[in-house]
């Protein structure tokens, strides 16, 4: 055990929620490093709050398997980061504990959820951050704050102990300020664990590789499309020219299931949702109920006024679709849609190897710019079908329109994460 480290950032953005103060536990491949764990992932005696007053007081007795192997690897916890209430969200706005600010300009948005992380990560404050993505949440603040992160492949990095937002759609992920860096998180959190019944046995041995020659880019129609902003699309068409340069050659394509892509992700884990946040009643932590009314009306205050507005919105909407005479209309429909966008990626990877456009149609929003909760579902377009697919992909910043950064996003085939890392990469080391 190394020397106690005090970390004591100078959180202008209200990145993190808590600090820690543990020193590093083994020696490895990230000795000394401190990495920065956003709050709906579970840390031993220091307090998981998923940025919701219902978790307040909740301190885990164990660490997500995730952690253990930060720690196993010599990584400092530097602490505990902001997002959306349990994930819900694309702009940290939706935090118990008040918006993170985005680091490139202040009067913007990081992005979300995982906008503490991505935010701590930019502003230089740690090296690398774990976050998670359901729709997005971490390749959206890497794009909005200029820096990288990855979605790994369903099922490459244990959720065993992540608090659940939408089981089937989510995945810990890392986020960097290098496609190198994120590349050697990855390779300390993925890999098989019996805890998690999804996990697969992939670890991932990999060192990143500059050499894209006869790579065969796959560029849908829909994501130069509508909603999405000209000049993010420019900027983005200008990125992948960059990989035509380097070799690799683009092929048109369609996701004619995009279509359906955000009805099915909504219903999808707003489902999920309501079925997962039943648990929290605020019996063991978070506000006490008040024994002298009857149980339905004491939880009904408890729930009502901890959970906030979007998270009540979310369980409300879920609770709707699976309910007995909706299921068929809602719920199953969604899963029908879900397959589609499966099949049709399939069917693109036949004859591409990655498929590239845009991360977010837009840049960083002002804050509170998105305040109807239709308009911030749809900024989520462009990254839900790679969680409704399953598939790796990965943000890496690629220039700036109005002076904010857009990022460049590459999805791959199932379990070949390697390969969007090493076009990344090879985007990353010819701008560099
Ligand atoms: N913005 C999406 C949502 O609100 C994605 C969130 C996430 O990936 N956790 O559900």
């Amino acid at each position: 055990m190394a020397g106690t480290i005090v970390f004591e950032p100078d959180d202008r953005y209200n990145a993190f929620l808590s600090t820690a103060t543990a020193g590093p536990q083994g020696s490895g491949t990230l000795s000394g490093v401190m990495v920065a764990v956003k709050d709906n992932i579970s840390t031993r005696g220091i307090e998981t709050t998923c940025a919701s007053k219902i978790l307040k007081g909740y301190v885990p007795p164990y660490d997500a398997h995730v952690v253990g192997l930060l720690k196993a690897a010599g990584a400092t916890i530097a602490g505990k980061t902001n997002l959306d209430e349990f994930g819900m969200g694309t702009t940290t706005e939706n935090s118990a504990f008040g918006p993170t600010l985005n680091p490139r300009d202040t009067s913007r948005v990081p992005g979300g959820s995982s906008g503490g992380s991505a935010a701590a990560v930019a502003a230089g404050m740690v090296k690398v951050a774990l976050g998670t993505d359901t729709g997005g949440s971490i390749r959206c603040p890497a794009a909005f704050c200029g820096i990288v992160g990855l979605k790994p492949s369903y099922g490459r990095v244990s959720r065993y102990g992540l608090i659940a937002y939408s089981n089937s759609l989510e995945q810990i992920g890392p986020l960097g300020r290098t496609v190198s860096d994120v590349s050697t998180l990855m390779g300390v959190i993925a890999g098989y664990d019996r805890h998690d019944s999804t996990s697969q046995n992939k670890p991932y041995n990999h060192t990143p590789k500059a050499d894209i020659k006869g790579l065969k880019i796959g560029i849908p129609a829909e994501y130069f499309g509508k909603g999405v902003d000209p000049d993010v699309a420019a900027v983005v068409k200008k990125a992948i020219g960059r990989l035509e340069e380097l070799g690799a050659t683009t092929v048109p394509c369609s996701i004619p299931s995009m279509e359906y892509a955000l009805a099915a992700y909504y219903v999808t884990c707003t489902s999920e949702a309501s079925s997962n946040l039943a648990r929290f009643d605020g019996v063991r932590y978070g506000p006490a109920p008040d024994w002298k009314k009857s149980w339905h009306d004491a939880f009904q205050d408890v729930r009502g006024s901890a959970f906030g507005a979007e998270v009540r919105r979310r369980i409300m909407l879920g609770t709707f679709a699976l309910s007995s005479g909706y299921y068929g209309k809602y719920y199953a429909k969604a899963q029908v849609a879900r397959r589609n966008v499966r099949e049709d990626f399939n069917r693109i990877f036949r004859d591409v190897d990655v498929i590239a456009g845009p991360t977010m149609p837009t840049i960083a929003f002002k804050l509170k710019e998105k305040s109807d909760p239709l308009s911030m579902y749809l900024a989520d377009i462009l990254t839900v079908p790679a969680n409704l697919a399953g598939i790796p992909s990965i943000s890496v910043p690629c220039g700036t329109s109005q002076g904010m950064p857009v990022g460049l996003q590459i999805m791959g085939r199932m379990f070949e994460d390697e390969r969007v890392v090493d076009v990344a990469y090879a985007y990353e080391q010819a701008v560099n």
